[in-house]
């Protein structure tokens, strides 16, 4: 038997670029700490704070989530790689964040969350796959942030503006990924942007979780391969040296259009 995971955000990756995918998995390159990692991390641990505080069932403080939220960046600040906004408008974002989360998402929570940072391992069966003599068993792999009494799965986003609805609803992984895991079929996006709250609601019927795990499964042939490269994909915003880990390395496209190409 050959046993392949799959974790969420990695597929997300694979379905951008391929061979940016195949390098984190091998890898050979990782992401570089930036400040947006840190915005958004520092508000996680701030609501997770408040997590513990509501399934010990006490008082969710917004002084202890600001408290908890500086702490963080306190103590992460130094493993950023990449600022692309200074410390104080950082921390100015945070505490706007936190105190939306506190003051407009927490009221219509149920008391107690159900799960908060939860791992996830779940199996998606068990195939042939041309080509190769021993079945295949795929795993998906993930955390949720938050599910909710209510069974919807909640998720915490802190981009520098608003998404498109229409756009997650009609390809967001996460959603797909999360639901299916748990049997759910509700997934919430709460989306803070400079203090300012979206919640973006997407429903994943069982016809669509189907449809997940086929595409998962379409992957499988291209991770079982050994082909030095997988397909490189240029087209998007994730290919340049902002964003791309194999690009900063110096390869791929980075080999040779450097670090400066525009
Ligand atoms: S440089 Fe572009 S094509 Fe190459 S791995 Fe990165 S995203 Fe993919």
């Amino acid at each position: 038997m050959i046993e392949l995971n799959l974790r969420q955000s990695w597929i997300s990756t694979f379905l951008r670029c391929p061979e940016q995918a195949r390098q984190e998995r091998a890898g050979l390159v990782q992401q570089q700490e930036s400040s947006d990692m840190l915005r958004g991390n520092a508000v996680h641990y701030a609501i997770e704070e408040a997590g513990a505080a509501k399934l010990s069932g006490r008082e969710v403080e917004l002084d202890m989530m600001l408290d908890a939220a500086e702490r963080y960046i306190t103590d992460h600040a130094a493993e950023v790689d990449v600022w692309r906004t200074d410390i104080n408008p950082l921390v100015e974002t945070v505490r706007a964040n936190v105190e939306c989360w506190h003051t407009e998402l927490n009221p219509i929570l149920f008391p107690r969350p159900d799960g908060i940072e939860r791992m996830f391992v779940k199996n998606m069966g068990i195939r042939e796959v041309d080509g190769y003599d021993l079945p295949v068993k795929l795993n998906l792999l993930g955390t949720a942030d938050w599910i909710d009494e209510s069974g919807v799965i909640w998720d915490w986003k802190n981009p520098s503006r608003h998404y498109e609805a229409w756009e997650k609803k009609r390809w967001d992984i996460q959603s797909h990924a999360y639901t299916w895991a748990h049997g759910l079929t509700q997934f919430n996006l709460a989306v803070f942007a400079k203090g300012k709250l979206q919640v973006i609601e997407i429903e994943r019927t069982e016809e669509a979780q189907n449809a997940f795990v086929e595409m998962c499964w379409s992957i499988v042939p291209t991770m079982l391969s050994n082909a030095p490269t997988w397909p490189m994909r240029w087209e998007g915003w994730h290919c340049s040296p902002k964003w791309c880990p194999v690009w900063q390395a110096g390869r791929c496209r980075g080999q040779h259009l450097g670090q400066d190409p525009w």
